[in-house]
């Protein structure tokens, strides 16, 4: 238990999950004991539900096992048929709903699954806020009361998970904490297949079956975001790959050219790495290479473009900036890598901190250079090569 990730989180971020998660189990117990035993009724609406998510789920489950998707968001379906149970179900079956994401959890053994059960209480929390506002007892299916019902538990889970994220990391980007404009489509989706699914179980439960062929397209859809983000990021280091990072830069360049704004290009080149890889492994050097990474984008601006070039080369578009400006971003860059201490596993399994890394960059502006994507690479890529001739751990302007 002492080796829990859980207990590398900030003190703040560490006692505010917790909180969650005690007022989560604390909802949870609350609503069991405050409802009466579920009728029949209620018990036939459960089934249609439970079962016609529990098919899609295990259905959609199957066949990304089977095409090899290794990571997958499935809280779009979770938060669709948890709606459904807000509004046709009794507050202790829709606890029952709550095993769903609960057990795929535990089945699927995630890495950090104190953030599962932090997101899974966040979810719950919002769930019976949502139905408090819709009617404790006997939940309102009037259209105006559903929709703000759907909006709370958007907004309150959102909200929740939100504040948890920045607390875990402060300099996280509001795309990370709150998410992409595509999943708050896919949350407003889900809500609404939920809405009818629910709906339609409250006067005709087999008829909620219906709401399956939706519900699996929505499963599908919800890895989209996840499918993107493998396209475009590089899997070792998170940043941008080469592909990415060129349609992302000429989009900057022209958008620049445009407003007659300066912008520099610097290309990155480990020194030796080579010997890295040679002294303590290859893992070990993917460890540098991440760390690398890290250090990258938290040392440059936030609107700045940083990319994987190639196996240990980096490259980095610079907004707005003067060729001084860009000179000094490049210092700051070489200095915070020389500075660098990255913990790491030798081939042998012995610990060693990784020191010593230095760079060494090569930088072109627009000013000299125009706003050619290959130009400004080939004058960096010349500097960069000047930089190495010289002794290495240099930054030249091209
Ligand atoms: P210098 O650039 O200073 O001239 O020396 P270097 O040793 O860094 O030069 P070179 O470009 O010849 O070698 C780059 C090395 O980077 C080769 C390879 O072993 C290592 N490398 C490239 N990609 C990866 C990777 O993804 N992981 C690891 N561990 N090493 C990589
Ligand atoms: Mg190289
Ligand atoms: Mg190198």
């Amino acid at each position: 238990m002492r080796h829990w990730p859980m207990w590398t989180l900030k003190r703040s971020a560490l006692v505010y999950w917790l909180l969650v998660d005690a007022l989560a189990l604390a909802a949870v117990a609350y609503s069991i004991v405050t409802s009466p035993q579920p009728t029949p009724g209620q018990i036939g609406r459960f089934a249609a539900i439970a079962g016609t998510a529990g098919a899609v789920i295990v259905g959609s489950s199957i066949h990304s096992h089977r095409v090899g998707e290794a990571a997958r968001n499935p809280w779009a379906a979770h938060l669709c048929y948890l709606t459904a149970g807000l509004v046709a179900l009794p507050c202790n079956l829709l606890v029952l709903l709550l095993f769903g994401p609960a057990l795929h959890g535990v089945l699927t053994q995630r890495p950090e699954s104190h953030r599962w059960v932090f997101t899974l209480s966040a979810t719950t929390l919002a769930v019976f806020t949502t139905r408090y506002v819709i009617g404790w007892a006997e939940p309102s299916t009037d259209l105006v009361v559903m929709v703000l019902g759907a909006t709370v538990l958007l907004v309150v889970r959102a909200a929740l998970i939100a504040v948890g994220l920045k607390l875990r990391s402060p300099r996280a980007k509001g795309e990370e904490v709150i998410g992409e404009p595509i999943d708050v489509v896919l949350g407003i989706v889900a809500v609404s297949i939920g809405g009818l699914m629910g709906f339609v179980a409250v006067t005709t439960p087999v008829h909620a079956l219906m709401a399956g062929p939706p519900l699996a397209l929505l499963e599908r859809a919800a890895q989209l975001p996840q499918w993107r983000r493998s396209a475009q990021r590089d899997a070792k280091t998170g940043l941008a790959n080469a592909v990415h990072w060129d349609s992302r830069a000429r989009y900057e360049l022209a958008k620049a050219r445009g407003r007659d704004r300066p912008m520099a290009v610097m290309l990155l080149d480990l020194d030796h790495f080579k010997r890295v890889n040679d002294e303590v492994g290859h893992l070990a050097g993917d460890s540098a290479l991440s760390a690398v990474a890290l250090l990258l984008t938290g040392t440059v601006r936030r609107g700045d473009l940083v990319g994987r070039f190639g196996g240990e080369e980096f490259v980095v578009l610079l907004p707005d900036a003067e060729p001084a400006v860009a000179r000094s971003v490049a210092q700051r860059v070489r200095h915070a890598v020389a500075d660098l201490a990255v913990p790491t596993v030798r081939t042998d399994g012995r610990e060693h901190l990784l020191t010593g890394l230095t760079v060494s960059i090569g930088v072109a502006t627009t000013q000299r250079f125009g706003y050619e994507l290959p130009d400004l690479l080939v004058a960096a890529d010349a500097a960069l090569l000047a930089a190495k001739g010289y002794g290495r751990n240099l930054v030249e302007m091209a």
